[in-house]
């Protein structure tokens, strides 16, 4: 059931046997010249959608999709919009706190953008210590555990094949095979192997700074893009949707 369509009335119905919420959260931001700025939002809508066709709708409450997050480094990219972190604690602890007033007391978060992580851990750590649980599913981590070869970067196949699942008229042909285009930043000592790395002297440092100033495209991953099939997305955000069908009532059970 989506909250957004219910009344209050059904939604303290709800409350009287069930105190599971779930919501998605993403970021508007660049995934490169192939992927469109919805990429980290759009996928874990999509994986709600393909949800929703396996479960009584009655089974789990599901709240409107938080689109943007924090993304700091990805800002030098038009389109890309970033909350930060600080402000999307702000925002994640509102929220959460409002359905904890309400009553619920078991939080699921699905999460598509990386960026977001340490906002999430600070609420979730504030919400476990009021007695309430939160788990947080970041799908592209979990598909890379559900199958080794969905596994992938920023903007790579994985996330391509993804997209393909959502509409394959998101995903722009044109710039599927322009390449990393991955540039050294730090002189000619220091080599730029990916996301927030350098590399020196056999050894791998980390260094997060804006995204720009070392990709021309702005995905960055081992995982190239033009590998991404529909298929692969559609049996990939099909095993998340088994997946959290499974969770949500073991999450009911605690
Ligand atoms: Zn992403």
């Amino acid at each position: 059931m989506r909250l957004a369509h219910l009344s209050p009335l059904k939604v303290a119905e709800y409350l009287k046997t069930n105190d599971t919420i779930l919501f998605a959260i993403g970021s508007v931001e660049n995934h490169g010249k192939h992927m469109p700025l919805g990429t980290d939002y759009l996928i874990p809508d999509e994986i709600l959608r393909r949800l929703e066709e396996r479960i009584d709708p009655s089974e789990i409450l599901i709240a409107p999709t938080l689109p943007y997050g924090s993304t700091d480094y990805f800002e030098g990219f038009a389109g890309t919009v970033s909350l930060g972190t600080e402000l999307l604690v702000k925002l994640l602890e509102r929220i959460t706190n409002s359905y904890y007033e309400d009553g619920f007391r078991k939080f699921i978060i699905l999460n598509g953008h990386g960026g977001n992580t340490a906002a999430i851990d600070r609420v979730s750590l504030g919400l476990h210590k009021k007695g309430a649980r939160c788990l947080c599913l970041n799908w592209w981590k979990m598909a890379g555990e559900l199958n080794p070869a969905w596994a992938g970067g920023h903007g790579g196949a994985e996330e391509t094949a993804g997209i393909l699942a959502v509409d394959p008229s998101l995903v722009d042909a044109e710039h599927l095979h322009d390449g990393q285009e991955l540039h050294g930043d730090y002189g000619e000592e220091f080599s730029v192997p990916g996301f927030h790395a350098l590399r020196f002297r056999g050894a791998t440092l980390q260094a997060a700074r804006p995204v720009d100033r070392y990709s021309a495209n702005g995905w960055v991953g081992p995982d190239a893009p033009p590998e991404a099939t529909k298929e692969w997305g559609e049996a990939m955000l099909d095993a998340m949707a088994d997946y959290l069908a499974e969770l949500i009532p073991a999450v009911k059970r605690l």
